[in-house]
């Protein structure tokens, strides 16, 4: 019997990466959790998909901004697992600014984690992927990387680099049974857009939801939030069998963001 595959999804303790990790344990996969947050909290959600999935799994603490941190959280996965075969780079962070008042300390932050970690995490794990003619990447990038929007330079740059990453390293691995694929979600509603939503409300001195719905009307024509559930679902489908000529492929998955 072949053993389970492997799959690391970085920061997946909340949001997006978080159903992507779940929904990739539905289908078999032994998980590697990342991200920050309560210990606690974070044992509950291993030991949950364990018993909901009977799978393995287990939590690295790799600090995505470390590019150390990140080359241990590959060699522990090998090193428990016997290799990674599906690396989910989804990690991420947001800050807001006009450019003439973006700290540059939150520009080098911000890259390091939504850009640069995604290079060291693919550069760990592709000597084991070749070796065993196996590998799945999915870079969760964003619309972001295809569109600009004011006061998110850091953001933009980090996910339009993300894509060209993506497409480069397709094109070096298009000799073995690899592929690297970018999805480009638009609005999702996660932390990480939460904050953005409340500033909104604050700035605009109306209610949240009031102001959930001017964001979405601003940019999605759909005007309903994409679900963590939807970018999961692709990337099962991108790791599945229907997903092994796709490679170099930017998804958007963008309530129609990128039609107008
Ligand atoms: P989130 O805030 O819910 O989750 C972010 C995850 O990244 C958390 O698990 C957090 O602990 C982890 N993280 C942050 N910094 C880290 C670090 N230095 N090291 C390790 N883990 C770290 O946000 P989300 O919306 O689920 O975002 C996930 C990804 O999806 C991000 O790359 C984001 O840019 C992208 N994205 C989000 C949206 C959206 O609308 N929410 C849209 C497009 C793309």
């Amino acid at each position: 019997m072949t053993p389970p595959r492997t799959a690391i999804v970085t920061g997946s303790t909340s949001g997006i990466g978080l159903a992507v990790a779940r929904a990739l344990a539905a289908q078999g996969y032994r998980l590697v959790f990342n991200g920050f947050g309560d210990p606690t909290a974070i044992n509950a959600l291993v030991a949950d998909t364990t018993a909901r999935h009977g799978v393995e799994a287990i939590y690295h603490p790799a600090d995505m901004s470390k590019p150390t941190e990140v080359r241990d959280l590959v060699a522990t996965t090998e090193q428990q697992f016997g290799g990674v075969d599906v690396l989910v780079n989804n990690a991420g962070v947001q800050h807001t600014a006009p450019i003439e008042e973006f700290p540059d300390e939150k520009w080098d932050a911000l890259l390091a984690v939504n850009l640069s970690a995604a290079f060291h995490a693919i550069k760990a794990a592709l000597p084991g992927m070749r070796a065993r003619n196996y590998g799945r990447v999915v870079n969760i990038a964003s619309v972001h990387g295809l569109v600009g929007s004011v006061h998110k330079a850091a953001y933009v740059a980090a996910k339009h680099g993300l894509v060209g990453l993506t497409r480069v390293a397709a094109l070096e691995t298009a000799d073995a049974d690899i592929t690297v694929n970018a999805i480009c979600p638009g609005w999702v509603r996660t932390p990480l857009v939460e904050r953005q939503i409340e500033d909104l409300a604050r700035r605009s001195g109306v209610g949240v939801e009031e102001a959930a719905d001017r964001l979405l009307g601003e940019k999605q024509p759909k005007r309903r939030f994409v679900r963590p559930e939807d970018v999961a679902a692709m990337v099962v489908f991108l790791c599945g069998d229907a997903g092994t000529a796709m490679t170099g492929e930017v998804l958007t998955l963008d309530g129609g963001w990128t039609a107008r």
